[in-house]
């Protein structure tokens, strides 16, 4: 299982720690300091229904296969190929399916080797530490959708922390005196500072990731694909591409139900038709 292997890896393991104390201090702050003391009753729950499906698809995204190509139950003799092509043996390909050395197997189109996961994966987009998985064909809908709520729930921090605090002390000045002792004004600052910090800094860093996969979604390529071509533009040695339609791509990835599905982790129907059949290899002669 991908998710098994990736544990392993500490950098990952401190991502997702970050994550779950991030989200738990904003809740905690938007709670305590921000809503409790001015009844916004409705905003609570709309803030932790975002979190509720943050986290959803957050455990969706680390916990799901994002489309590890299976190694062979026996092993094969890649002897032969090698000796042919040791240069070109990623490319070395029967109808798009490739050789992958390291896990020793056949792998099919738009698949690709992770160094973390040690694995092969398919369509895959890139290894993130965040979620201590790939992001591959299987899971990028959950990846993008947690991208979207952690934007979504810094966006509302933003505005919550910010009307509190003009509210608040606003409120304090015309009442013509200060309602709380100066430390424990200080300690409120403190929190809406850090917590204002955390959502700029978190906000902006995966508004500009989604906009990033929307991108490769649209444009089919990811971005292992996009540098692969442009070297391969580069030598004059790119082959033109079918253009699929905007939406055709997109439900590839969200599933092809109701676009409101889109926005909930829910399992959706196989991005390819009928899926990649891996119980026989290609008809390669080795
Ligand atoms: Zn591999
Ligand atoms: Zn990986």
């Amino acid at each position: 299982m991908a998710s098994h292997r990736c544990r392993k890896d500490p950098c990952g393991f401190i991502c997702l720690i970050l994550t779950y104390l991030s989200v738990i201090y904003a809740d905690y702050v938007i709670i305590q300091y921000v809503l409790i003391p001015f009844w916004f009753s409705f905003h609570g729950v709309v803030f932790n229904l975002i979190l509720v499906l943050l986290l959803a698809c957050h455990f969706k995204a680390v916990f799901s296969d994002p489309g590890m190509v299976p190694l062979p139950e026996a092993a094969i003799d890649f002897s032969d190929l090698r000796s042919q092509s040791s240069r070109n043996n990623d490319r070395g390909s029967c109808e798009g399916w490739t050789l992958c050395n390291r896990c020793e197997t056949y792998r099919p189109p738009r698949a690709h080797h992770c160094r973390v996961c040690q694995r092969c994966v398919r369509r895959m987009d890139h290894h993130c530490p965040w979620i201590n998985n790939c992001v591959g064909e299987l899971n990028q809908k959950y990846f993008i959708q947690f991208l979207f709520y952690t934007g979504l729930s810094s966006l509302y921090c933003i505005a919550l922390v910010v009307v509190t605090w003009v509210w608040r002390f606003r409120g304090e000045r015309e009442r013509g005196g200060e309602s709380e002792t100066a430390a424990s004004k200080h300690f409120i600052i403190a929190h809406y500072i850090i917590l204002l910090a955390e959502s700029i800094l978190f906000g902006v860093f995966v508004m500009v990731i989604f906009y990033d996969q929307l991108v490769s979604i649209i444009s089919d390529e990811t971005p292992i694909e996009q540098v692969r071509n442009r070297l391969m533009k580069d030598k004059g040695a790119s082959r033109p591409h079918p253009r699929k339609p905007t939406l055709a791509l997109l439900r590839e990835v969200f599933g092809r139900g109701s676009m409101l599905c889109w926005l909930l982790p829910l399992h959706s129907s196989p991005p390819m038709a009928g899926g990649i059949i891996y119980s026989a290899l290609p008809d390669y002669d080795v």
